[in-house]
């Protein structure tokens, strides 16, 4: 019996359930799948720098499989409908009998999986799916309830207390099999993929050694620091990880497994960098758990239903101004073009301006979300939906709607030299650091640097005053 493993978001042989469940019969021939759909990706908002990053890593994944003698066949499809239509017609021409796949968690993905595993089971074709994008799946971290938690540490309670019970071990990746040579001219000849091309990005190597490198890297040499250097821009202290995260070249147990073999368990109170880096990568796994328990937010819609009556601002010229990065502050500007030229922002740096956007420009948080969305290397709908509805005091957060970083004084904190605005708004290296952060008006002219887009103490009340106005609060 052939079995088909198909890859989408877990693009790596290391740690992938699925594959290595299609591996777990020596005698059985194994081929594999993954689809190029450009056009679905665009509707979901993915710029084309993402967009070649993904393309990459399956190549490199083609590699990686060709050297255990697993076909890979990268299929052209344009769009998930497409990719359906192809996969079914696959199976039957290569009398596939069992298909195993990782679950993905998001609306349109799962509406997918829905539709093809019954045509499946009319087909009589085995279904394996597996959970691989979260250490404990969606569902298994509940109040005592068995409600979803809807703020973040209670949630981190529970997890840890049920993290013995889930964690495992990653798994290797299966033991090369013996060569294909008759399965592989069969599938060349009943599809024949144009060849896919992407150009190599230099900053963002798309394989799964290299992400493998930069975990054992930043594990050796800076995670025992993270607690204590990991909010300042300029220091390059956090792992960077996140790209390879989104697109499954590295799984979350392989991030985990490397923290605890330096630590000494799974519960907290181990060495604070460790414990602070894990309870990270614990934020991710609450905004996953979150998408699959309310649904809706894949929806674009506020988790906290009574703040879609904030009258937010359209204002194209002031949301431009961000965008570019000239909006006057430097921190945000600097953030800003950070994010353009490296495909990635520092998460204090993704809060500040997030918060900017939202709070001093009243600006919506779905565009300020579809705009990183569109522009991060990272980009995955739950972080960056929790991030946004968190950063905007439309989400799953305790705190209320009245924090708002004031730009200026988080700067002078978490960038005290003016090194990490420096290196993004070079214009303003010729004044001194203490003053790079608010530059006079002297200065701006000077350095051709804008005045700023908005006065912060006004900024901060009109905020309160729309929040306040709009959720009825006296
Ligand atoms: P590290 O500090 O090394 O942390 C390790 C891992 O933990 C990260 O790779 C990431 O997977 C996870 N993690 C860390 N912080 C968070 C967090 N606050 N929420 C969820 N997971 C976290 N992260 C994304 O992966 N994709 C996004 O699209 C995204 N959009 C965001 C938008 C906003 C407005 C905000 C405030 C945060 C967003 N984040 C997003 C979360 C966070 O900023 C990034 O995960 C982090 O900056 C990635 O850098 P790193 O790999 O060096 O993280």
């Amino acid at each position: 019996m052939t079995r088909l493993v198909w890859f989408r978001n877990d693009l790596r042989c290391a740690d992938n359930p699925a594959l290595w469940h299609a591996c777990s019969q020596p005698s059985e021939p194994v081929i594999a799948v993954v689809y190029d759909c450009p056009q679905q990706w665009q509707k979901h908002g993915l710029g084309p720098r993402r967009i070649a990053f993904m393309r990459n890593a399956m190549l490199a994944l083609q590699q990686e499989l060709q050297a255990l003698n697993i076909p890979l066949l990268i299929i052209p499809a344009g769009t998930f409908a497409g990719s359906l239509n192809s996969l079914q017609r696959l199976i039957v021409q290569l009398d596939i009998r069992s298909v195993s796949f990782n679950i993905e968690y998001e609306v349109n993905e799962r509406h997918r999986d829905i539709e093809f595993s019954r045509w499946c089971r009319r087909q009589q074709v085995e279904v394996h799916k597996f959970h691989d994008q979260c250490v404990i799946p969606p569902g298994e971290v509940l109040t005592q309830q068995g409600q979803p938690f809807k703020v973040f540490t209670p949630f981190k309670r529970a997890w840890f207390n049920r993290s013995e019970a889930f964690y495992q071990a990653p798994l290797p990746r299966p033991q090369a099999r013996s060569p294909q040579p008759e399965l592989q001219q069969l599938a060349a000849a009943l599809v024949q993929p144009a060849p896919l091309t992407a150009e190599p990005d230099p900053l963002w190597p798309a394989d799964e050694e290299h992400a493998h490198q930069c975990l054992q890297n930043f594990a050796a040499e800076q995670m025992s620091r993270y607690q204590t250097q990991r909010d300042f821009p300029a220091l390059d202290a956090t792992s960077r990880l996140s790209p390879y995260l989104a697109i499954g070249l590295l799984s979350p147990r392989q991030c985990l497994h490397t923290a605890l073999l330096l630590n000494d368990g799974l519960q907290t109170g181990g060495k604070p960098g460790i414990d602070s880096w894990i309870n990270e990568l614990v934020w991710r796994e609450f905004y996953r758990h979150l998408l699959v328990a309310f649904p809706d937010l894949c929806k674009h819609k506020a988790f906290r239903p009574e703040t879609e009556a904030v009258p937010w601002r359209e204002h194209a010229e002031d949301f431009a101004a961000w965008c570019e990065g000239r909006t006057g502050y430097p921190i945000i500007d600097a953030a800003q073009r950070q994010l353009r030229e490296q495909g990635w922002m520092h998460n204090r740096l993704r809060m500040i301006s997030a918060m900017f956007l939202t709070k001093h420009l009243l600006i919506d948080w779905r565009k300020g979300e579809a705009f990183f969305n569109y522009w991060l290397m990272d980009a995955d709908l739950a972080s960056n939906n929790g991030g946004w509805q968190w950063s905007a005091s439309t989400g799953a957060d305790g705190a209320p709607y009245f924090r708002i970083f004031n730009p200026t004084s988080q700067s002078q904190k978490f960038d005290p030299q003016g090194e990490f605005i420096g290196r993004y708004v070079p214009e303003l290296l010729p004044i001194t650091a203490k003053n790079r952060h608010e530059p006079d008006s002297f200065q701006r002219r000077q350095c051709h640097y804008p005045p700023v887009i908005v006065e912060h103490k006004f900024a901060r009340q009109r905020a309160l005053n729309a929040f306040k106005n709009s959720l009825n609060l006296s």
